[in-house]
């Protein structure tokens, strides 16, 4: 299948093809955790679900790595060397006033630690919620930024270093050096020259006598005073948030050029333009990513968010009924983040959420006419179960240009407008396609179960079907006493095991 997606680095529509078909590595910065994640932030969360899931519906194998943000943030991180104050400290002032109304979240503030695992918890909560699949199968895939800080981040400032692409500078931070990195500025389109004179506020001057350029940004920052430090070559301190991603990304997908890289449009500048400058400067490649894709922001009722306009919504409140004065289901607020198109910002309304909880409830409906019927949905495979159905050709089709999601929900929606009858067609055509979208309880494309004529019964048995995830991962990670200990725990349920192109499939014979 030809799949086009818009490169931000090249600024147009380009075919996307994997450097190591059918294998896909992909990252995307995650959140930060000294608040609760709100729903601008989870609109790019869920795209980056969506685009993860599109491509395994294509046919590929997503490694996908998101991290958690629980060092380096600086309250001023928007201008490009972060200044201002450590936002968890920030966060631990914030909770402390909170403990004294006798609302304690955390309880002991003092511990960023503790304030960084209760948002983390409080955010893989929220991911479930919203069916993110990293965060449902993969939570060693969400790792945390306080544990790379010393096997990869300073061992990567150290090569930047000394590939003079970083300097310390007087005032013992180490910064790099824009003007090192001749690309600098490729994917925001920004200049040096711009950059220098200030590039709209974005580059602030409060270093800029310990700095050669003041584009330069910092790598670590020595501080024996700060709430998190480690020891390194520098003195004791804490790194810049931008190395962490560089970092992480090519420890943890262990390549020097991945295939996608994505985020918030919010990230371009500064935030992406240094992990170029710094991971291209640690490998010497020309490339990072060959793909950056960014998803705009989320508008509610038509304006930005902010927690002065009072409309800034985390997802639990979204769910909790405190923006709509009812309790919100997290599959309608699933689709209500992801229909519109990534590259047009969204506009969260009242209403949006009714059309959306509609949409769902179509679904549903369809999906339980299935569900009910005694008819039996015929055996097949998974492997050719798509190609037989336009629906789920032209889906796809719309998804493959540069995930044309409207599209793709127009086609779907139009055939569900048709009132199909088709059980066997029904059956088939919401397992696929909510392969991506993901609004349904699950697909049972990886369980099977046949009635004693060998007939497929479409059942679904959820802790099978993650069992057999399991053992894809496990195989994967050529972990076979594990693959084969999962294998043998499915088998004890009484499934046949095989393993077929697109994964393990489990199939149960009824009595
Ligand atoms: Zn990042």
């Amino acid at each position: 299948m030809d799949i086009r997606f818009y490169n931000t680095l090249t600024h147009r529509v380009e075919p996307f093809t994997p450097i190591d078909a059918p294998n896909v590595y992909m990252y995307n910065c995650g959140p930060t955790v000294y608040d609760y994640a709100h729903i601008g932030n989870f609109r790019t969360f869920v795209f980056a679900d969506v685009l993860r899931r599109f491509l395994e519906l294509a046919g590929h194998k997503v490694h996908q790595v998101m991290n958690i943000t629980d060092v380096g943030h600086m309250t001023d991180d928007q201008l490009a060397d972060g200044g201002g104050e450590d936002k968890m400290a920030a966060a631990a002032t914030r909770l402390k006033e909170s403990k004294k109304d006798g609302r304690a979240l955390v309880e002991n503030p003092d511990d960023p630690y503790a304030v960084a695992e209760f948002f983390t918890t409080a955010f893989i909560d929220d991911a479930k919620r919203l069916n993110l699949k990293i965060a449902d199968e993969y939570p060693g895939q969400m790792p945390r930024a306080t544990d790379h800080v010393e096997p990869s981040m300073i061992p990567m400032i150290r090569s930047l270093i000394e590939k003079d692409h970083a300097y310390v500078a007087d005032d013992g931070a180490v910064y790099f050096s824009v003007q090192s990195f001749p690309e600098y500025g490729k994917l925001s389109g920004n200049s040096l020259d711009h950059l220098k004179g200030g590039a709209g506020g974005r580059v602030q001057d409060s270093h800029q006598t310990h700095k050669r350029h003041p584009a330069d940004f910092l790598l670590w920052k020595p501080d024996a005073s700060h709430l998190m430090k480690w020891d390194s070559p520098w003195g004791e301190g804490y790194p810049g948030w931008h190395i962490e991603c560089s970092a992480m990304a090519r420890a943890l997908l262990q390549r020097d050029t991945i295939d996608i890289h994505t985020g918030g449009e919010d990230n371009i500048f500064p935030h992406h333009e240094c992990e170029i400058a710094q991971t291209c400067g640690a490998t010497g490649h020309d490339r990072f990513a060959n793909f950056w894709l960014h998803s705009r922001f989320l508008l509610v009722e038509g304006e930005k968010m902010s927690k002065s306009k009072g409309n800034f919504h985390t997802v639990r409140d979204v769910l909790e009924g405190k923006v709509t004065g009812r309790p919100v289901d997290p599959a309608v607020l699933r689709f209500e983040l992801l229909k519109g198109h990534y590259r047009s910002n969204i506009n969260f309304t009242a209403k949006g959420l009714a059309d959306s909880a509609s949409a769902v409830d179509r679904l549903r409906t369809a999906e339980r006419a299935v569900s009910a019927s005694s008819i039996h949905v015929s055996m097949r495979t998974i492997d050719n179960i798509d190609a037989e159905y336009s629906v789920i050709n032209e889906f796809k089709a719309a998804l493959s240009e540069d995930l044309n999601i409207s599209g793709a929900l127009g086609v779907l929606f139009s055939w569900l407008k048709s009132n199909p009858t088709n059980l066997i067609e029904m059956h088939d055509i919401l397992t696929i396609t909510n392969e991506v979208l993901a609004i349904l309880p699950g697909s049972d494309a990886y369980v099977i179960i046949k009635d004693n004529t060998g007939t497929h019964v479409g059942s679904v048995d959820q802790d099978i079907k993650m069992k057999c995830k399991a053992l894809d991962d496990a195989r994967v990670a050529k972990d076979y006493d594990k693959s084969d200990a999962i294998r043998k725990e499915i088998e004890s349920a009484g499934y046949e095991v095989k393993t077929t192109k697109k994964g393990t499939v489990a199939s149960k014979r009824l009595a």
